[in-house]
């Protein structure tokens, strides 16, 4: 972004979803039309270094048609969320797995993934 131009985007941190304008600066960015500083936050995250949680199933090898959710343990880098798709799409698990088990560690190099549920 150049000096003076101007973005916006909806917050998507909570269901409010703000309507929020960041304007480059020589210092940064000046946010506005954010209700708290989590706006703020978002903003000059999606303009720097924008994040995603990564959401989804993989199949459990022992268990016929069963699947377990899974996610990054923290949001990873939105360019890296293809390759981490394709990374997790030959990925089995064998159950018992408990809710927090790690079932892919540091996924492209950045989150772990995680089980969001329990399979006995
Ligand atoms: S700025 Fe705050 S209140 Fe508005 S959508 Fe984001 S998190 Fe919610």
């Amino acid at each position: 972004m150049n000096i003076g131009e101007k973005k916006e985007m909806i917050c998507i941190n909570c269901p409010i979803g703000c309507v929020v304008t960041a304007e480059k600066t020589a210092d940064g960015f000046i946010v506005t039309g954010n209700t708290c500083p989590r706006g703020e936050k978002y903003a000059i995250s999606e303009l720097t270094h924008p994040t995603r949680t990564l959401t989804t199933t993989v199949r459990v090898a022992n268990r016929e048609g069963a699947y377990l959710p899974v996610k990054t343990s923290a949001p990873i880098s939105k360019e890296k969320l293809f390759d981490a798709m394709k990374a997790l799409s030959t990925v089995t698990v064998n159950a018992p797995v408990e809710q927090g088990d790690v079932v892919l560690p540091a996924v492209c190099g950045e989150s772990d993934i995680i089980a969001t549920g329990s399979i006995k």
